[in-house]
């Protein structure tokens, strides 16, 4: 019998924590600091697109909770992450709603300088 801690209700139960750890055997290097050249072992699995399990879950809603499930789950939706990158991009993807760089590192805001010819 385990206590359900309130990241366990979230989802972050122990098959995540065993799957993040193989995650990032797999994939040790922040993506962020990799963009500009930096190798930085990344101590978090981010989900690129929020998942939102935990107000899936609160909300009771079957179809919520499967989508999101399946969003938590999906590798694709995987990036690690350094801790400072970690909090700094989330402030940036909730600030805006949406991340602040394509795939390619390449800024959405066209007024950034690296848009600017
Ligand atoms: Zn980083």
């Amino acid at each position: 019998m385990t206590k359900l801690t309130s990241s366990a209700a979230k989802g972050y139960d122990n098959r995540w924590k065993k799957a993040r750890i193989v995650w990032l055997q797999a994939n040790p290097f922040c993506v962020e600091c990799r963009k500009v050249g930096l190798v930085v072992p990344a101590t978090v699995v981010d989900h690129v697109k929020p998942h939102r399990l935990g107000q899936a879950i609160e909300s009771g809603d079957p179809d919520r909770i499967t989508a999101a499930r399946r969003l938590f789950w999906d590798r694709t939706n995987w990036q690690s992450l350094c801790k400072p990158c970690h909090d700094s991009y989330k402030q940036r993807v909730e600030k805006s709603g949406e991340p602040g760089c394509s795939l390619d590192g390449i800024p959405h805001n066209a007024s950034h300088h690296w848009n600017r010819t």
